[in-house]
């Protein structure tokens, strides 16, 4: 059995402590790959060299809806010189976050589209954030073309008519610790239509902690519980689950 986790944070400050217990753990649990996510300048340096220091870990850079606003002349050069390194397996998360609008929305909309175009010149998969602008990121990823080289949807919120819309122009799916909250039926019922063939399960760690965990922080090695959930909603075996999910990330991923 092994598992993937497609989405963590592993350079924040919540990690600092014991971030080699961490990994081990999730090793441990069967977790093949773990990709984390540096979502703003301060982050990169140390998001690679958490990559470069472990063989089961790949770096995703790119700058955050709430960072947007910090984003300035030096910024892409930056990335665009950080994201040869061959750890970096994707640009991201970018996109639009309308709930917590820590970038005013027309400076995330601006950025977003422009992080589009050079992720597009990296020829890298896309990471998408979105958060209560369901119409605009799909709007905009059409309008951009942005599935050309694939990318995910993470932290997956939206309805199945997104879901769809996303498929379709060449995205995945990603679920995070959301999906095993009480009351998430509507959570549940997209999952159960979305194909597996098209999911990916996720942390966010240290965010989105599963049950039986929540309230506490999240890690790699708790992805199962998602992918558990997955499979319970599916009525599918976990072992399909965890088998499917981590072939949909290699690929993604472009791992083989
Ligand atoms: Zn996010
Ligand atoms: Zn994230």
């Amino acid at each position: 059995m092994m598992l993937i986790d497609s989405h963590s944070h592993l350079e924040s400050p919540q990690f600092r402590r014991d971030l080699e217990e961490v990994i081990q753990r999730a090793k441990h649990s069967g977790i093949e790959y773990i990709f984390t996510v540096g979502t703003e300048k301060k982050d990169w340096e140390k998001t690679l060299e958490i990559a470069n220091s472990h063989p089961s870990i790949y770096a995703i850079l790119g700058v955050h809806p709430h960072n947007a606003k910090a984003i300035d002349d030096q910024t892409y050069p930056t990335l665009r010189e950080l994201c040869r390194s061959e750890k970096v397996k994707a640009y991201g998360e970018i996109g639009l976050d309308f709930y917590r609008n820590l970038s005013p929305r027309d400076v995330q909309l601006k950025r977003f589209r422009e992080q589009i175009g050079l992720a597009m010149e990296l020829k890298l998969p896309i990471v998408i954030h979105d958060r209560d602008a369901h119409q605009e990121t799909v709007e905009i990823l059409k309008s951009e073309k942005a599935g050309e080289y694939g990318g995910i949807i993470h932290c997956f919120s939206g309805d199945y008519e997104m879901a769809k819309a996303c498929l379709e122009m060449g995205f995945h799916i990603s679920i995070s610790g959301s999906v095993t909250y009480k009351n998430a039926e509507r959570y549940w019922e997209i999952v159960r239509k979305i194909p597996l063939e098209s999911l990916l399960v996720e942390t966010d760690a240290p965010f989105l902690t599963p049950v039986p965990f929540r309230g506490k922080r999240n890690e790699p090695s708790f992805v199962r519980y998602t992918a558990q959930k997955v499979a319970e909603i599916k009525g599918i075996s976990f072992e399909k689950v965890a088998e499917v999910t981590t072939e949909n990330a290699l690929k993604v991923y472009r791992l083989k």
